[in-house]
Formats: C-alpha cells, sequence, structure tokens
C-alpha cells in the first residue's frame, strides 16, 4: 500500500511510521535491524500520586518512553495534557530519534508526558506532579542516561523543578540532566530563538541554491508563538519581506512587507495579531495559499493537506511545525516541485541548542550567544547539505532523504556497537 492509497485514515504517528517504512525500505537494511529501529528501547509507565490543594488525594497517569540509545543518551521533551497517550508519546520519542541524527548529535530520542489539565491545576499542584514524576523515573534520567526538555504546557520552570529534584536525590546540583532551564540556572544563551533562527538558517541555504536574495524573497508565517514568532522577527531583521502572518485568530497580508516588530508589540500586549492596522485581514489556513516565495507553517499539524496542497503557491516550504504535511500533500507537492525543508530538519534548532545547553553544564562553562549562534549554523547548515545530496544520490524528495539519512546514522551505529548478549 502506497501512502497516497492509505491517506485519511493516518494520524500523524502512522504517517511518521508510513514514512520510515519508505525510507527504511530504500535502505534496504535487514528486516530484524528495521524491527529492532522501529522498536522503543523502553517504556515506563507511572502512576503519580498527588494531594491537591483541598487534601483530596489524587493519581495521575505518565510516561517517559526512550526509543534509542545506540548514539548517545536519549533527548526529548516532556507535555502535560488530558489528551496525552503512551501510543502518542512512542510516537514522538521515535521522531526525536530521527531528528537527533539528521542534525548529527549524539543523542537518540525519548519522550514523556503526564495525562492531567493543566489549566485546572494550580502551580503548587503541577510543581507537586512534576517532582513525584522525577523522583519515580529517577533511575532512568540523568545527564548520560536521558535528558527531558520542555515541549507542550510544560516550561522552564518545570524544568527547574526537575533538575532541582534530581539533584536533591544525587546529593549535588546536577544542571546538565534537563535543558530548556532559565539561564540562571544552567540554560543557554539564544535557546529561546533556536528553532525560528534554525528555520532561517534552511531557508537562506534553500536560497542559495535557487540563487536568490533574501529581499526579493516574500514569506508567509503561519504561527506567531516560539516559533513563528521568532522565525518571523529574525528573517525581517536579516531582510526578508515578510508578507503574511497568521496565528490561531486569523491572518494578515501585506504585500509591501509587514512591520513585523510592531506587530510582535501589538501581539504581546492584544494577545492575537487579529486588528493590527498594518495589514489586510486574511482567514489563518487561506494565508496558506497566497502567492509567495517562502511558506513557514510554525503552528500545529497537518494544516498542509490533500485538499489544499495543490493550491500552494510557495517555491520553498519550511516546516517549522512538527507535522504541518500529510503523506499524500507531500506526494502532491513533490510532483509541483515544491522544495520543501522536512520539520525534522527545518525545526530542529531547538534540539540542537539544547545539545549545547547539555554540553555547557557538564564542562560548566558559558558560550556567549554569538559562540552558540555560530555553531548553530555549522550544524544547520552541514545538515541541510547532507539531507539534500542524500536526496539526489538516491532520487528521493527531501523528506524521505531526512529520515533516510537519519536511519543510516543509526543503523550504522547499532550495527558497529553489535547486539549485546
Ligand atoms: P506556541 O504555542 O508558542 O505558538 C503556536 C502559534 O500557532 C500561536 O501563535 C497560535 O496562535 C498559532 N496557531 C495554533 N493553531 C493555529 C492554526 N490552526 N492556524 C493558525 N495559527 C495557529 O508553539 P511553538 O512552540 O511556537 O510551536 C509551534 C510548532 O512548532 C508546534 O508544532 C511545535 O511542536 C513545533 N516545534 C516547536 C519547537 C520549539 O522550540 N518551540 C521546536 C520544534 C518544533
Amino acid at each position: 500500500m502506497s501512502i497516497v492509497e492509505s491517506e485519511r485514515e493516518l494520524s500523524v504517528f502512522e504517517s511518521m511510521a508510513a514514512r520510515f517504512d519508505v525510507a527504511a525500505r530504500k535502505l534496504k537494511l535487514d528486516e530484524g535491524l528495521l524491527r529492532y529501529l522501529r522498536t522503543p528501547n523502553r517504556e515506563i509507565i507511572v502512576h503519580i500520586p498527588v494531594t491537591r490543594d483541598n487534601g483530596q488525594l489524587d493519581v495521575f497517569d505518565g510516561f517517559r518512553v526512550q526509543h534509542s540509545i545506540a548514539r548517545g543518551p536519549c533527548k526529548g521533551g516532556i507535555r502535560y495534557g488530558p489528551q496525552v497517550t503512551l501510543d502518542e508519546i512512542r510516537g514522538l520519542a521515535a521522531e526525536m530519534t530521527w531528528k537527533c541524527a539528521v542534525v548529527n548529535i549524539p543523542f537518540g530520542g525519548a519522550k514523556g508526558g503526564i495525562i492531567c489539565d493543566p489549566q485546572k491545576l494550580s502551580t503548587g499542584e503541577l510543581e507537586r506532579i512534576t517532582r513525584r514524576y522525577t523522583a519515580e523515573i529517577l533511575d532512568y534520567i540523568g545527564p548520560e542516561r536521558d535528558v527531558p526538555a520542555p515541549d507542550m504546557n510544560t516550561n522552564e520552570q518545570t524544568m527547574a523543578w526537575i533538575m532541582d529534584t534530581y539533584s536533591m536525590h544525587v546529593r549535588h546540583t546536577v544542571t546538565a540532566c534537563v535543558t530548556g532551564k532559565p539561564v540562571d540556572l544552567g540554560g543557554s544563551r539564544g535557546r529561546k530563538e533556536a528553532t525560528g533562527r534554525g528555520c532561517m538558517i534552511v531557508c537562506d541555504e534553500a536560497l542559495k541554491r535557487f540563487g536568490r536574495d533574501r529581499q526579493a524573497t516574500r514569506v508567509i508565517i503561519q504561527g506567531f508563538g516560539n516559533v513563528g514568532g521568532q522565525a518571523a522577527r529574525l528573517m525581517h531583521e536579516a531582510g526578508y519581506k515578510i508578507i503574511g502572518i497568521a496565528d490561531i485568530h486569523g491572518g494578515l497580508i501585506n504585500t509591501h512587507g509587514l512591520d513585523v516588530p510592531e506587530l510582535l508589540e501589538y501581539a504581546a500586549e492584544s494577545k492575537t495579531i487579529v486588528g493590527f492596522p498594518g495589514g489586510e485581514a486574511i482567514g489563518c489556513n487561506e494565508i496558506l495559499e497566497q502567492d509567495c516565495e517562502i511558506l513557514l507553517p510554525a503552528a500545529t499539524e497537518s494544516v498542509i493537506n490533500s485538499k489544499n496542497a495543490h493550491r500552494i503557491k510557495a517555491r520553498i516550504l519550511a516546516e517549522g511545525a512538527n507535522s504541518p504535511t500529510t503523506p499524500p500533500a507531500d506526494d502532491i507537492l513533490f510532483e509541483r516541485g515544491v522544495f520543501v525543508i522536512p520539520d525534522i530538519l527545518a525545526n530542529a534548532g531547538g534540539v540542537t541548542v539544547s545539545y549545547f545547553e547539555w554540553v555547557q553544564d557538564r564542562y560548566g562553562y558559558f558560550w556567549p550567544e554569538v559562540d552558540v549562534n555560530r555553531r548553530l549554523t555549522e550544524l544547520q547548515v552541514a545538515a541541510f547539505n547532507d539531507v539534500v545530496h542524500f536526496g539526489e544520490k538516491h532520487g528521493v524528495n527531501n523528506r524521505i532523504a531526512a529520515y533516510m539519512l537519519a536511519i543510516d546514522r543509526v543503523a550504522n551505529t547499532l550495527k558497529m556497537r553489535g547486539i549485546y548478549a
């Protein structure tokens, strides 16, 4: 069954698995090795007892899935939410293995989650849930084992609580046990901007291939949060013409270019871009189909699908969000010659600077932001070139090339290490 035939039944995680299978088949790896690569190394389920503020005792379910330790410690976020499932965490853990391998950093993938509704929990309750979850998985995490980071509904504060809990148990401060920490607690300069900056770096590389300059390049960005907002700011400063931006409430278009700094100020105050006077209103999905050179979806999943892919006018699609494009849309975009920079490459700037944070924590010496940005650029550019060359060599699109490159790197490590016992 091709990916296209199976289109509508596939969830995001099934789509990832389907892409993995296509890439793995092309590499002609041994069936047993493929099964090994597909299977997580370890899945931990914990039940977290927490005393609520009203004195009542509650129990929350939490997970940590460690997909691969072949290339180094595991790395991946922890998310909180009522919809979190083990299956979702399993899919995301594998995705982290491939993302780390694409940018060639020495980590395997992991992901964690707790089923809870953060909107209905006080700060104290969230802290107690976080600390007990950390205590439950303590034997399996740490700088040499598995290094968590923030994800949906978790943040710098959550990482600070995890770091403190871990440190209390091992009786000394271990900043390298999590990343995404506040800068004053061993976080890295440049981490906040890293994903948006990584998106810009890969766009710069794509422009070089097409012989275009930034000033002549019109960009539309869907999503104005951490990734979209930072990408918009940095790309505007670098000379790109940002002609369209959308958030969940609506979009704005201005073919002469939006005033991004003013829009950032407006959005910080109004909590939305809607109503900003410097552009015309447009729907947040309609904006994807407008004329531009670069489209940067940085909001949410599956926004480019079989229904709208044939109307996408952009020459370059840089995926800031995770899984913004469905497999059937991939095929349509490929046929139409759109140059896709897949998520596991385009948005890997965040995990790359997390790697830098871990490195800085371990040797206790912190780099100025300019060094962080330079090193991020080196790794993103190398990864971009690796993916594009791999694709050209094997005659596949960039997404399949990124998976093939990642799987090949992990498979090679496994072959060299051999199977223990
Ligand atoms: P965020 O919550 O800070 O921002 C999300 C933005 O998208 C908001 O502006 C929101 O209004 C907008 N949005 C949500 N749904 C929308 C819709 N249907 N149409 C238009 N706009 C919509 O989130 P973020 O951290 O910027 O993450 C965005 C995406 O990037 C997610 O897919 C995330 O998994 C991925 N990602 C983030 C990072 C990171 O470092 N933050 C790293 C890798 C991948």
